[in-house]
């Protein structure tokens, strides 16, 4: 399986600027065959998509649980669909601070999997205290419980991002030994919810960079990265994907 690195540009950019960075991810990521992923701003979806090509795929960092309707402020999963998003993040630990619970992201998971081409990358991950606690298991467990409920995926794919909340934008990130233990747990725990055949993705992140990003992508049970900051500094994102 090639492992995927997406890049959540979060709220960072201007539209000029988005525009800027796409250009630069069409042109460095050219040949890498869709294992790489930019996610934009909401707002810049659309023009960003028409620059980014065939090769890197565009992922929306956030949906509405309603079908099209009367919901203001609301993107729903198939306009995302429409518009060419192949990947939806959803439960960042920045939305959930905002109070987006786990019933929540139930809902917009299952509003992505009504749509054939769009694939979920569901966020999971424990903050300092419950990792000072020794208490990370037990907490994405739940987690993974409350997010995955009732689903029926058949051959869908699904992408978990385990993302520990401390090591989001510190520089302080999870080592990659402990990383893959962590991995291999939230697969269990996963496929004890979904079924043993699910098409399952872990990504890892928490401060990837350049320098760090091959420590992570050489462990067998991290498929892939999710990456904040470093996605907004090309030549440091193209490190991370390991192009020369
Ligand atoms: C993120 O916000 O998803 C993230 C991983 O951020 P950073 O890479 O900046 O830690």
């Amino acid at each position: 399986m090639k492992k995927l690195i997406v890049g959540n540009w979060k709220n960072n950019l201007s539209l000029k600027d988005s525009l800027v960075l796409a250009k630069n991810y069409a042109k460095v990521f050219r040949a890498s065959s869709g294992a790489v992923v930019a996610c934009p701003s909401t707002w810049a979806l659309v023009s960003v998509k028409k620059i980014l090509g065939v090769s890197v795929k565009l992922g929306a960092q956030d949906v509405g649980h309603q079908e099209r309707g009367a919901h203001t402020g609301d993107i729903d999963a198939k306009s995302l669909a429409e518009i060419g998003c192949t990947y939806v993040i959803i439960g960042h630990s920045e939305r959930r601070a905002q109070g987006e619970s786990s019933a929540q992201i139930n809902l917009k998971l299952k509003a992505i999997l009504k749509e054939p081409k769009l694939t979920p990358i569901i966020c999971i991950g424990e903050s300092w205290s419950l990792y000072q606690a020794k208490k990370s298991k037990t907490f994405v467990t739940t987690q993974i419980k409350q997010t995955l409920a009732g689903l029926n995926l058949g051959t869908r794919q699904i992408i978990i991002a385990y993302e520990p909340i401390w090591a989001i934008g510190t520089g302080k990130a999870m080592v990659a030994s402990e990383a893959q233990i962590m991995h291999a747990f939230i697969k269990t725990e996963a496929k004890k919810v979904l079924g043993a055949k699910t098409r399952l993705m872990v990504l890892y992140g928490g401060s990837v960079n350049g320098s760090n990003s091959q420590t992570y992508l050489k462990k067998t049970d991290i498929d892939g990265l999710l990456v904040g900051g470093a996605s907004l500094k090309i030549q440091e994102f193209k490190k991370i994907a390991n192009i020369r």
